[in-house]
């Protein structure tokens, strides 16, 4: 069985990275905000695509309309972490995970105890004031109307999020390919490794086991030692209760 397998290669590694996408928060209910643009064009009379609504030049030129989508589509304040987050922090706790790279920028990961995080695209939880660059949490997003703006100088407040058109953190990509180049064990799961910059991030890789767990096919299944098409929640979940049991 695949998830006997899982935990067989989570039992014999000592330095896992974990790579995730949009998959790994479906089962917190946050979607793909890819999907999420057709509903909302229609509501609102638009016809942009699901980067155009997260690029740079929206946020710009459009921060009215760019903070209806953002606060609609983007932000989950409610949503809590699933068994793949509790997994993740769980194998870092045994000492066997050294850290998870993701594209979500829900802040589960964190949520769900995980301490090395590298965030790609930011996160929802952090933002910051364009002009006096003071920090404040998501509530400040949460809690405006309009555009959000600093009740200290008036600065529009903007996501500490990596936009369309913007440039990822140069820090960040160097700590999570040091990372994935060091690990015994690298997972990719909930992407189909399509978008920028994941699929060049695998070539780092040197380490012995490669698994995917994703619902669809990826363009790593071929080199992949393990390839598991299924919810990562559940598989994650039962792997690491396995790894658990057989180590108590
Ligand atoms: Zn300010």
């Amino acid at each position: 069985m695949s998830i006997q397998k899982l935990t067989d290669i989570l039992k014999e590694s000592h330095n896992i990275v974990f790579f995730g996408g949009a998959g790994v928060s479906t089962a917190s209910g946050i979607p793909d905000f890819r999907s999420a643009n057709g509903l909302w064009n229609q509501k609102y009379k638009r016809n942009l695509s699901p980067e155009e609504l997260v690029s740079a030049s929206f946020f710009r030129n459009d921060p009215e309309d760019f903070f209806e989508f953002y606060r609609d589509k983007l932000v989950y304040p409610k949503a809590k972490p699933n068994a793949c987050h509790l997994a993740l922090a769980k194998l870092e706790q045994m000492g066997r995970l050294k850290a998870v790279v993701t594209q979500n920028i829900d802040g589960l990961h964190q949520k769900a105890g995980s301490k090395t995080v590298y965030e790609l695209h930011g996160s929802v939880l952090r933002n910051y004031c364009t002009r006096c660059h003071a920090f404040y949490g998501v509530d400040v997003i949460l809690e405006s109307k309009g555009v959000p703006h600093c009740p200290e100088c008036g600065g529009i407040i903007k996501p500490d999020v990596v936009l369309y058109e913007e440039m990822l953190d140069e820090t960040v990509i160097r700590k999570a390919v040091q990372a994935i180049s060091r690990a015994d064990t690298l997972i990719i799961g909930g992407t189909s490794l399509v978008v920028y910059p994941a699929a060049g991030f695998v070539r780092y890789f040197r380490g012995r086991h490669l698994v995917v767990i994703n619902m669809s096919a990826t363009q790593a299944d071929e080199e992949a030692d393990l390839v598991i098409h299924d919810d990562i929640a559940r598989v994650m979940g039962k792997a690491v209760a396995a790894l658990e049991e057989a180590e108590a």
